[in-house]
């Protein structure tokens, strides 16, 4: 082959747990000496800082419809996600077509969650595809079981409170509450979007000869849970996570650079955690999308209240149109604001990694989306997990009975799913007081930066994943 570099068209759904990864992902590319072209919305697009990303990163952007983004109040999801589809689609075409015009090759097409038909795209075209998983290997396989052969054992789940499954090479049981909120039969009618999208992913990725799957994880998090399925091969290449907080690499490379809510400017908030002492701040967030109610916002405040800790706590500015799950009261202000005023700090947005990563922060409370998640491990921050939907319940799981780095909060079905202020106190006081959970995140936090670093697993595997397409290369000039 010319001497063309290896080239990568990697295509993200625009949300901000998706936009982070494949940020990072294709900065990792670029530093491996790959050249990448990162493809998604317009309304991502445009609010991605270019700045933070090294050239030989390049940008596409389609309309999805929204481009001042997309919220489920917006219209059907399913609708949607065709739409995604059908535009996201003919934009990967266009670009094999104008790279085959200039002479040049496309070596990889690497595409996120929800995406499945890129890899159909990339077959089109006759050139490999990778599924970049961004939850755990665990959540993948608990998926992929579930629609091979374990689907009718699932379905049962909510019908016995002792319900549990195991499942092959997984050495601990999930009980209902842990499996991944798509898959209960109570999952809303709203949320059905996805399971369809998970079934078309497992089906896509049987017609492949070789079928990739990088997923944003490390060896040592989840040895078992990557070896599990027989026919599939999970490969760690994470952390993803700006090299800053990471491997140190690129000591510059210090954001996600894909702020969709472009808040994290004002960094007064460090400030604030410079006055603090080591470890005692409470930090609290439940990510991009999630929307607590106002009754359970109030029992969240009364408990920071109750704990006399200073604390971090993130909460959004929504707009109405902004609604993504049905209570949505989020900005209707809180009883008690004054109070939460004088002993913490609340803030729109943060830069959550550097956050984190301060010395002053003590434990997160977290929706555990599985960047907060791997974010929180990576920094060594113990966790509360407080989680509301998708894999969050899995990860929670495997936060507190198999990473033991936290505690998870316990749901009173008394009060219809609320978590009441005495619980969440009851778990803050563990979390900040447990030597063993501090200890255990510590142990995380060096693990990961173990296999970032140069010659640790992560850095390995990618490195393999490279060489080898790039053999599929010279072969297919
Ligand atoms: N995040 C941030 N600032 C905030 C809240 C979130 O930078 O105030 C980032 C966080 O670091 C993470 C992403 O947004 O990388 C959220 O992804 P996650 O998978 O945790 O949750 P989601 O938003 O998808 O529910």
């Amino acid at each position: 082959m010319a001497e063309q570099k290896p080239h990568f068209l990697l295509m993200t759904y625009p949300a901000q747990g998706h936009i982070n990864p494949a940020l990072q992902f294709s900065k990792k590319l670029r530093r491996a000496g790959a050249d990448v072209t990162l493809i998604t919305s317009v309304s991502a697009h445009t609010r991605i800082d270019k700045a933070t990303v090294p050239t030989g990163v390049e940008f596409e952007s389609f309309s999805d419809g929204y481009d001042n983004g997309y919220r489920a109040s917006d219209g059907d999801v399913m609708d949607y996600l065709s739409t995604f589809r059908q535009r996201g689609a003919n934009t990967l075409e266009t670009l094999f077509q104008k790279s085959a015009s200039k002479g040049k090759h496309v070596t990889c097409v690497v595409y996120t969650l929800l995406l499945p038909w890129a890899a159909e795209v990339a077959r089109k075209f006759h050139v490999p595809s990778a599924l970049l998983w961004i939850q755990p290997a665990t959540v993948f396989d608990v998926y992929y079981y579930y629609f091979n052969g374990y689907g009718d054992i699932i379905k049962e789940c909510e019908k016995d409170p002792s319900w549990s499954l195991e499942l092959p090479n997984l050495p601990f049981k999930l009980v209902t509450r842990d499996l991944p909120s798509f898959l209960l039969p109570s999952n809303p009618f709203l949320y059905t979007f996805a399971l369809p999208t998970f079934q078309e992913q497992m089906e896509q990725l049987e017609k492949e000869e070789k079928p990739r799957i990088l997923v944003n994880s490390f060896e040592d998090l989840e040895i078992h849970a990557f070896k599990s399925i027989e026919k599939l091969s999970l490969v760690p290449i994470g952390p993803l996570l700006p090299s800053a907080f990471l491997d140190g690499k690129d000591p510059s490379d210090k954001s996600f650079g894909g702020d969709l809510f472009q808040k994290s400017k004002d960094t007064d908030y460090i400030k604030w955690l410079n006055l603090n002492k080591c470890s005692s701040v409470i930090y609290v967030s439940f990510g991009s999308l999630s929307v607590l109610s106002k009754e359970q916002m109030e029992q969240l405040a009364i408990a920071l209240i109750q704990t006399h800790r200073p604390f971090l706590w993130v909460i959004r500015e929504i707009g109405k149109k902004e609604k993504f799950v049905p209570d949505n009261n989020e900005e209707d202000s809180l009883s008690c604001m004054e109070q939460l005023k004088q002993q913490g700090l609340i803030v729109p947005w943060c830069s959550q990694v550097e956050v984190l990563s301060h010395p002053s922060v003590g434990c997160f409370v977290t929706h555990c989306g599985w960047n907060s998640t791997l974010e929180s491990l990576t920094s060594g921050v113990p966790m509360v997990a407080f989680p509301q939907w998708t894999d969050q319940t899995t990860n929670a799981k495997l936060v507190e009975d198999i990473w033991k780095s936290g505690v998870r909060v316990k749901v009173s079905n008394e009060e219809g799913g609320l978590v009441k202020s005495e619980e969440i106190k009851r778990c803050l006081e563990i979390v900040m007081e447990s030597e063993e959970i501090r200890e255990n995140a510590k142990k995380w936090k060096e693990l990961a930066v173990e296999a970032a670093q140069e010659g640790g697993s992560s850095d390995r595997n990618l490195k393999a994943f490279m060489e080898e397409l790039f053999n599929v290369d010279c072969q297919n000039p």
